[in-house]
């Protein structure tokens, strides 16, 4: 312990506040006497092991321990989306008697895990997906994090892992983040794909909440998902597979959710198709394209509606879904207008059927049909095989529609910096 202590040659403060944890904890005692930070360590002791500690150990903890390899990024064009990994990792230990230990960003290196982990049995795991950019002036940014913060500890209720403050949280991202600025690929289109994870660690084969569990975060160099202009992909209509059921996991982004997707989406692949197009019931409602929540538009009369399914705990709520959404409805209000978006735009979060993809397409009012996560952005579809058939979907010359060409440049530019936005969160040491 005193060698790690040695080691560390970084400490962090900021600002954060206690005062979550103090709100709850201060109906439990009155002993006000004690020093302050002596209190909220027993206080937030007390409260951890009652409530699944909501309360992350405070970020002006933080111990940095240097790698003494550092590596050198490679070159940009070599990247392919989640293979390599920056020198350092936030690692941050939970335990029901303790609550939220001390935060460590730390050389990457192999997690120690027992082999009994309730994380390698029963799947306590769950993560996240977010990006860091950096603009054309070196600065740093996330996009919306405290919207990945809120999923987080959404995910991690549903399975019993311990919550956190994802103010805190952010902060001690924002610190790994700026350690690894240089990891940033400086060509447009590129960014920091961050990987904030949560596993049970807990040596016990039973199924119970685990008493101890371990958060990471992992950062990882990414190019442009489509470095060649976009490429429609080909989907296929799944309906011998399910991702998500009523009442399931489907809404939660949860490890359990994607291994059995693995199998599906190989004989989509041997069938032709890029993605599985996921359905829900005997009408084949269209839920999620892939790990991409999903968007169809359609004419009506002299307006376009842009369709998605509702959240009905069928569907992960994207933060790109929600952006999409936001700038679509901004523009449909004339509160925030798009360039080149059509000027009479419906927006409709509702469910919608493979048959009334088929009718649209048949009676030529099928306009578009796209992806949209933190990964590709958005991501067009040109083709659905569906029971046996194929339905065309328009693109344009570059692969993009009216729709959602206009709201991917916003999107995009509001991601770069150079459209200035309060989703674009800066990155300050
Ligand atoms: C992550 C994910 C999405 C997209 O979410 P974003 O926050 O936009 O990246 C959509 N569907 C599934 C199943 C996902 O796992």
């Amino acid at each position: 312990m005193s060698d790690v202590r040695d080691r560390v040659r970084f400490s962090y403060s900021t600002t954060v506040s206690h005062r979550p944890g103090l709100a709850l904890v201060s109906t439990l005692t009155g002993s006000w006497s004690m020093s302050s930070s002596l209190l909220l360590r027993s206080l937030r002791s007390r409260t951890l092991s009652r409530s699944y500690g909501f309360s992350l150990s405070s970020p002006d903890r933080l111990q940095f321990i240097q790698t003494e390899k550092p590596r050198t990024p490679p070159p940009s064009k070599s990247l392919v989306f989640g293979h390599t990994f920056t020198d350092h990792m936030l690692t941050i230990p939970w335990s029901s008697s303790e609550g939220w230990g001390i935060p460590k960003i730390e050389p990457y290196a192999p997690l120690s895990l027992e082999p009994s982990s309730t994380v390698l049995h029963y799947a306590q795991t769950l993560f996240e997906g977010m990006k860091a950019y950096r603009d054309e002036h070196g600065k740093v940014t996330l996009f919306r994090p405290d919207m990945n913060m809120k999923r987080m500890n959404t995910s991690a209720e549903r399975v019993s892992l311990p919550t956190f403050d994802g103010d805190a949280l952010i902060q001690l991202i924002k610190k790994l983040i700026h350690i690894e600025r240089d990891w940033i690929p400086r060509e447009p289109g590129h960014s920091l794909y961050v990987r904030p994870t949560m596993i049970g660690t807990q040596k016990f084969i039973g199924i119970a909440p685990p008493s101890e569990a371990l958060l990471f975060v992992i950062c990882s160099p990414v190019g442009p998902y489509y470095p060649d202009g976009f490429k429609p992909i080909a989907l296929y209509g799944t309906t011998e597979y399910i991702r998500a059921a009523p009442g399931g996991t489907g809404a939660f982004k949860l490890g359990v959710n994607y291994a059995p997707a693995v199998m599906p989406q190989k004989k989509a692949a041997q069938m032709g198709y890029a993605q599985n197009l996921w359905l829900h019931g005997p009408e084949h409602y269209l839920t999620e394209v892939g790990t991409m929540n999903m968007f169809v538009v359609l004419r009506k009369g002299d307006s376009v509606e842009l369709v998605t399914p509702p959240l009905d705990g069928l569907i992960l709520p994207g933060v790109t879904r929600d952006s999409v959404l936001s700038l679509a409805r901004g523009h449909a209000s004339g509160t925030y207008k798009i360039p080149n978006l059509p000027e009479k735009l419906i927006v409709s979060e509702r469910p919608i059927t493979m048959k009334e993809v088929q009718e649209a397409e048949a009676s030529g009012n099928l306009v578009e049909l796209f992806g949209s996560g933190t990964a590709a952005i958005i991501s067009p579809v040109n083709r659905i095989g569906y029971l046996g058939k194929d339905i065309h979907v328009p693109t344009g010359e570059d692969g993009m529609g009216p729709v959602s060409r206009p709201i991917w440049t916003e999107l995009v530019g509001r991601q770069m910096g150079t459209i200035p936005s309060e989703w674009s969160v800066p990155v300050t040491a």
